[in-house]
């Protein structure tokens, strides 16, 4: 090489380090490969002499070798024979994954076997002899190809990275999005029924479908209620535990007890505090792979309430407990809802002077004894127990007198019945007792014993004492003649008319088979 090719050779290389930090930089390594005479030249040393790293080889499989292990900026090859050879090796290449920029070196093969070697992944074809300057032309470029194809893949590995993170978010979004759904369902659930029974196994279905719990319990006072849940089977014995635990801090005989917390606003109230679900003071160690938590029920000022949660895998997070929080609070004001329709469910059907059974209810418990009589011929009997004279108590005592007898004659019958026995107050002074699967010698047994009993009672009045007397009639079922409430009422009715008819303070029973009237019954037969 003359001294005017050499310093093109220097200027070619000094411009590509220079002119772009993308170009021949001290980092890049070059591996160059072919028979010994090819690494003589000089252009390989002034390579090195810019500060490249440059790798000679002339056998493929060390050069292959040193691909897989360097990952080379580039690679010169030079073919010794056609383009075969050259495509063989470019396919070896391949196999590696590797991203260098191949600049293939060899004689004149022709455009079509050109084209194939780029096409097998060659970046250039240089023809010998090489000019430096070309040379160094089809580095640089080679070299600045590789970078933006490096900064490209980067690029989609960084955008495939971005898709993953959204689509990890997208799922995220979707779970918390049925969460919330799933809460919405569950509180709704709660809140829409007036049963407390259904709003208990709803709680118990719906909270271990939106938290992952093993055991839920749930206690309060007011009605006594004391109930567990578990996962499995398995869970039998920790269910067993927290069960007994409850029962502890709620026995059933407890007296209401007034709550240290003030009550909160059910109306106003969100989601409570999470001092407010801490555990109670005395709560059991469940051991270390128990994590449990409690809720208090704000159930009324007098009423207390606890939702009790336990699971082995992982601690509750705070998403968790602000969610439980929820159910907690729609839990409690369901819990509330059910027990003051109850309430007034019951007081419908009681009598607000005697706290008896109303005659609505009266007539709902002869309907289902009637239909029972009716379905499996067990025998029932109706007493309608009316007070004899008791106008002349209202006459000469006055109302507020008349009213204390009545409360304390419906206090004796009640004393004097049995418990699956049924007093109500029929209407005025008169009172109806249904009793169950009871023939009709037992019947006028008790209401013998209960006329006796009034007829004995000496009942205090402001005025004094006043003595009072009862007729009682019965009907029985079943019987061929009642076909019906309404005859069942009608026949008690006319043996009652019968006890008046008889001049009063006695029992007498219903026979069968003779008329009754509904309408208006008419007394056509009484016995003593
Ligand atoms: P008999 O022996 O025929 O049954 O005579 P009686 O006076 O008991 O029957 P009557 O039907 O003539 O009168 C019933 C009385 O009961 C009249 C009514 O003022 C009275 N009474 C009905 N309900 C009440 C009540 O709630 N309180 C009071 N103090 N009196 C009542
Ligand atoms: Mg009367
Ligand atoms: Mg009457």
């Amino acid at each position: 090489m003359n001294n005017d090719r050499m310093s093109t050779v220097k200027t070619a290389i000094c411009d590509s380090s220079h002119s772009d930090p993308t170009r021949l930089n001290p980092l890049s390594s070059v591996c160059i490969s072919g028979r010994p005479e090819f690494h003589h030249q000089t252009l390989w040393h002034y390579l090195e002499k810019a500060g490249h790293a440059v790798y000679r080889f002339t056998e493929d499989l060390a050069l292959l070798d040193a691909v897989g292990a360097r990952s080379p900026s580039a690679i010169v090859y030079e073919i010794p024979a056609g383009r075969e050879r050259a495509v063989q090796f470019l396919n070896q290449l391949a196999k590696l994954n590797h991203d260098a920029c191949v600049i293939l070196v060899g004689p004149e093969i022709g455009a079509e076997s050109v084209a194939h070697c780029l096409r097998s992944g060659a970046f250039d074809y240089l023809t010998v002899p090489v000019s430096p300057a070309r040379f160094m032309t089809s580095l640089h470029e080679g070299l600045v190809n590789r970078h933006t194809f490096r900064a490209v893949r980067n690029l989609s590995q960084e955008l495939a990275q971005s898709n993953e993170q959204l689509a990890e978010e997208r799922n995220a979004l979707k779970h918390w999005n049925r969460t919330l759904l799933a809460l919405n369902h569950l509180t709704q659930v709660l809140t829409a029924s007036l049963d407390s029974e259904t709003i208990v196994r709803s709680l118990f279905t719906g909270l271990a479908t939106l938290v992952p719990l093993d055991i839920i319990g749930l206690a309060c006072t007011e009605p006594h209620r004391v109930m567990t849940w578990s996962r499995s089977s398995a869970w039998t014995c920790q269910e067993m535990q927290v069960r007994e635990w409850l029962l502890r801090h709620f026995p059933e005989d407890a007296k209401p007890r007034t709550s240290s917390r003030p009550p909160l606003d059910l109306v106003g109230a969100g989601a409570l505090s999470r001092e407010d679900c801490a555990p109670l003071s005395s709560f059991p160690a469940m051991g270390d792979d128990r994590h449990t938590m409690t809720i208090p029920l704000p159930l009324s000022p007098d009423t207390q309430g606890v939702l009790y949660l336990e699971r082995r895998e992982g601690t509750f997070t705070e998403t968790e407990f602000k969610m439980l929080s929820t159910v907690g609070t729609s839990l409690a004001m369901a819990l509330r809802n059910a027990s003051t329709h109850q309430m007034i469910q019951e007081l419908a059907l009681r009598d607000s002077m005697t706290g008896l059974s109303n005659r609505r209810a009266l007539e709902d418990v002869l309907a289902r004894e009637f239909k029972g009589g009716f379905r499996y011929s067990s025998s029932a009997c109706l007493l309608l127990v009316d007070l004899d004279h008791f106008k002349a108590i209202n006459d000469q005592l006055g109302h507020l007198a008349g009213d204390q007898v009545l409360r304390s004659t419906a206090a004796l019958m009640r004393r004097a019945v049995r418990d699956i026995d049924v007093v109500g107050r029929y209407g005025g002074e008169e009172f109806g007792i249904v009793l169950p699967h009871t023939d009709l010698d037992c019947a006028l047994v008790l209401a013998e014993r209960l006329r006796r009993e009034i007829e004995s009672q000496k009942f205090d009045a402001e005025q004094g004492i006043v003595r009072i007397t009862a007729s009682i009639g019965i009907a029985h079922i079943p019987a061929v003649t009642i076909r019906s409430v309404s005859e069942w009422i009608a026949a008690a009715d006319s043996a009652l008319y019968g006890a008046k008819a008889l001049g009063r303070n006695r029992v007498v029973v219903h026979v069968p088979g003779q008329a009754v009237s509904v309408a208006g019954a008419t007394l056509t037969f009484a016995a003593p």
